[in-house]
């Protein structure tokens, strides 16, 4: 999510989601924290969407719950999934579709849309026109000569925003460490033909719910070679759907049917699109792996992962291989076969895209610190000064004045959680105690406090669950509590809460000094 202010107003590029990590048990999702916007949302004056990717959308709704009728702008395509998202949330949005080429003023922000190429159709760069300059975002974005609408990043465009002198130029960083270029789109024909010719069984596609132009390409195949299709998964349905109806997929007529219809074909003319290609555990080729989805995986069965490994994922996406392979199946994935292609642009795009825009400022944006930094190598190799390429932490500050763009400051820009239906509950601290959980495990200790005496009146009770040694070693730890509670006696003192206290130290110290573990202790302190 980027923030852009002038006069007063505020426009924001993007508003996405990131998704957890195995540091992170318990979230489902995480969001840009809007605090610093919070008592400005009247000033924003649109939300400009670059493309429909949950880490450019995905945040949408959360932020519209702060305020429901800010503006939002985007494709066609984008607003489709971004409407359809909402409409989940039960928010009724502010709809402005554009396409390449509009230009369009959101207050004091003039802006352009320019045509991208990306993972996802009808991906958009937007140019920010203000009296402070020209800023120009590119989403996320590569440079496919032959993509399978023929939509091309528009060069020209660029080239024509970079005569007319871009001041800061924010590019997308996630490929960045890549050399050359990306490979076509239209290059993983061949290698999805394989899979379709050569299956002896049903084929199993896995791919992301909004990759439009691969999942055509599957369809093409299966069409081909004479298969019915079904999709599977809740997002799956959802997004072909949108993506039909608008035009943007191309299915044959009778190609695609239900589950219900596919499953009385024979194995050999059928094929099941479904979502789950990073080993996502509730999605449909998890459970299928795990023997817990109405699709039974056998011998001879093929699945194809058609998508890319995130980095995080790979354990997860491991388990699922193994899983389908244990039951039969065939499983080509980008390891095997050349059924992925990346979205993003490699070092070699991007230079070209410097070289054509020959921005006076450029920011590497989308990624983590060191796509940013290999992106920043590129602007500085194509001649952008270095102390004009601006690498920067989430909630940077900008100011760009009088042509110079400069670092001036920092917001609060950390990381809000989603865990179920809370939005911003989980902070670190509880991450933290839920890694603890899971590690080391969690000891209770109830105690009856003799108020007289200020120790306890009986031995204290116990409560363990995934402490390595087990409820009956904590007995050996009452030697401890009791020392501590007597000296504490012994000082006066007589506070439930200190005792409990000296309680969680006591027992504390004991597990580590009898087995080297950290657990989390919850003392329980009833007053006689
Ligand atoms: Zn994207």
């Amino acid at each position: 999510m980027t923030v852009l202010e002038h006069d007063g107003k505020l426009l924001i590029v993007d508003c996405g989601v990131l998704f957890p990590e195995e540091h992170q048990p318990g979230v489902d999702l995480i969001l840009p924290d809007f605090g610093w916007i919070k008592d400005r949302l009247r000033d924003v004056v649109a939300v400009v969407l670059t493309h429909g990717h949950e880490d450019h959308i995905g945040a949408v709704p959360y932020l519209l719950k702060e305020r429901a009728d800010i503006p939002l702008v985007g494709s066609r395509l984008t607003l489709a999934l971004v409407a359809a998202k909402l409409e989940e949330h039960r928010i009724s949005p502010r709809l402005v579709e554009v396409k390449e080429g509009d230009r369009r003023g959101f207050g004091p922000f003039d802006c352009e849309f320019v045509a991208v190429n990306h993972s996802i159709p009808d991906a958009l760069a937007v140019a920010v026109r203000t009296a402070a300059g020209l800023v120009v975002a590119t989403g996320d974005f590569k440079m496919d000569q032959f993509p399978l609408d023929r939509r091309l990043t528009d060069l020209r465009a660029l080239a024509r925003l970079g005569e007319e002198g871009v001041d800061l130029f924010l590019t997308d960083s996630t490929n960045a460490e890549v050399p050359g270029f990306t490979t076509s789109e239209s290059e993983l024909v061949p290698a999805i033909e394989t899979v379709f010719r050569a299956a002896p069984r049903r084929v199993i596609v896995s791919s992301f719910a909004s990759h439009v132009h691969r999942i055509q390409q599957v369809l093409d195949a299966a069409h081909a070679h004479g298969r019915k299709v079904a999709f599977v998964g809740r997002s799956m349905v959802r997004n072909m759907g949108i993506a039909r109806e608008l035009g943007y997929l191309t299915v044959p007529d009778g190609l695609v049917m239900d589950l219900k219809q596919l499953e009385k074909l024979p194995p050999q003319k059928a094929a099941l699109i479904c979502t789950g290609s990073q080993g996502e555990p509730m999605a449909a080729l998890s459970r299928m792996a795990n023997r817990d989805h109405v699709i039974r995986i056998g011998e001879g069965d093929t699945v194809l992962l058609a998508s890319s490994l995130i980095p995080g994922n790979e354990n997860s996406v491991y388990r699922v291989i193994n899983g389908l392979a244990r039951y039969g199946a065939h499983v080509v994935h980008k390891g095997n076969a050349k059924v992925h292609v990346s979205g993003h642009a490699s070092a070699g795009e991007l230079a070209y895209v410097y070289n054509v825009v020959r921005p006076r400022h450029v920011m590497p944006v989308h990624g983590e610190w060191r796509h940013l930094k290999a992106n920043a190598d590129i602007a500085v190799r194509t001649g952008v000064a270095e102390d004009r390429v601006i690498v920067a932490d989430d909630g940077v500050v900008v100011d760009l004045v009088d042509g110079r763009a400069k670092v001036t400051g920092k917001v609060s820009a950390g990381y809000v959680y989603v865990s179920g239906t809370t939005v911003g509950n989980i902070t670190e601290a509880s991450l933290k105690d839920r890694r603890t959980l899971a590690a080391e495990g969690v000891i209770t200790v109830v105690g009856i406090l003799d108020t007289d005496t200020g120790t306890l009146a009986e031995p204290p009770d116990f409560l363990a669950r995934g402490f390595a040694p087990g409820q009956e070693a904590l007995e050996q730890s009452i030697p401890s509590i009791e020392k501590a509670l007597a000296k504490a006696a012994e000082e006066g003192v007589r506070e439930r809460e200190q005792l409990e206290d000296l309680i969680t130290r006591a027992v504390a110290q004991w597990a580590w000094r009898a087995h080297r573990l950290n657990p989390i202790v919850l003392p329980v302190i009833i007053e006689e």
